[in-house]
């Protein structure tokens, strides 16, 4: 049995705890989680005797030849040919994405079945499934990692003063797809001077400025996997405030790592981040959470914040991203990929953490 086909079975065999005959996926991460396929149509339906794959004829070839389940390749629009089958197959008890199902699917499949027939919206069942890496996703995650870390290194190298942040931000875009990557896995983010203050800062047509910080988020596509990785940098000799916020900001990162391992409750990583800051005096600062999971999407469960009730597991990939943001200042953020293991956590960011000189 290959992979994907045991990561049916597993999926599968969750529908009778969840009282249900069939599992309709609609999201595009877990369908390509569970069948491979990496294209922009296509639905997944689980049941316990065998598995349906949907999608238009401009997939049909490539689906037929490298996805294992029954390939229905379907000139209607693909909830019709998912309704032929529950009907043939007699499943009347469909579980569905809430998150993830379109309103017009579901009027369709509300419509289109018998009396007898129901749905019912189930959990993030897949993503919690897609919280542990298998070793295969973990080495695709791995070299994710290590080309964004290289296209970050490359293209730190030629940044200068004046450089503006939309051609900061394309030279990272482009070295890292000349690296091998198939894209960014969000909007990269380069935000210049008191525009690091904006954790999500768009690039702007701002040149970079001397004596000012830099802050650069970004991650790459591979395999269809993702990384994320944040790194600060100075134009020029960084004054005390400067030093003194990131090195309060790498304090936080350590202490969030420090407290990483399997059976460790991930509210509790957040809690020694915001501890470290409130130390400093900066609490008030640190608005987002400290990290979230990744793998096929940029933000996957476990979600790394103050409520969250999540045990860590090992072999999840996680971000550890503590920041600061000073109005009239600056921001700092300093963000790694990291691994959960048995006793602790492997970083897989190559790069080092040190504010960076340029
Ligand atoms: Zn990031
Ligand atoms: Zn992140």
């Amino acid at each position: 049995m290959t992979e994907i086909e045991q990561r049916r079975q597993t999926a599968a065999a969750r529908l009778a705890d969840l009282k249900i005959d069939a599992l309709l996926v609609s999201s595009p991460a877990s369908v390509r989680y569970l069948t491979d396929y990496s294209g922009s149509n296509g639905l997944v339906l689980l049941s316990r005797g065998e598995s349906h794959f949907f999608t238009d004829p401009r997939y049909g070839l490539e689906a037929s030849q490298k996805i294992t389940c029954r390939v229905h390749v379907a000139k209607k629009p693909l909830i019709d040919a998912v309704i032929a089958v529950l009907k043939r197959k007699k499943l009347k008890k469909t579980g569905f994405e809430s998150a993830w199902m379109r309103f017009e699917d579901y009027s369709k499949l509300k419509q289109g079945l018998p009396s007898g027939f129901s749905l019912h919206p189930i959990g993030s069942v897949l993503e919690e499934q897609r919280m542990i890496k298998s070793a295969a996703e973990i080495e695709r995650i791995r070299n994710s990692v290590n080309t964004n870390s290289r296209a970050f290194s490359a293209v730190l190298r030629q940044i200068k003063p004046g450089a503006r942040e939309q051609e900061i931000a394309a030279a990272l875009d482009f070295e890292m797809r000349r690296l091998g990557a198939e894209k960014p896995s969000f909007e990269t983010i380069v935000a210049a001077g008191d525009r690091s203050a904006l954790p999500h800062a768009h690039p702007s047509a701002r040149p970079l400025g001397g004596n000012e910080l830099l802050l650069i988020d970004m991650g790459a596509t591979l395999d269809g996997y993702s990384s994320d990785m944040t790194r600060v940098a100075f134009t020029g000799a960084p004054p005390k405030r400067i030093r003194d916020l990131y090195r309060a900001v790498l304090e936080a990162q350590l202490a969030a790592m420090d407290s990483v391992r399997a059976g460790a409750v991930a509210g509790g990583v957040d809690a020694a981040a915001r501890k470290v800051l409130k130390r400093h005096g900066l609490d008030r600062e640190f608005i987002h959470s400290t990290g979230h999971g990744l793998g096929l999407e940029i933000h996957e469960p476990p979600r790394i914040g103050k409520r969250s009730k999540t045990k860590l597991q090992a072999g999840m990939a996680i971000t550890i991203e503590p920041g600061a943001y000073v109005a009239g200042l600056g921001g700092v953020r300093i963000e790694d990929t990291i691994l959960v293991t048995q006793n602790g956590c492997e970083v897989l960011t190559p790069t080092p953490k040190e504010l960076v000189q340029i």
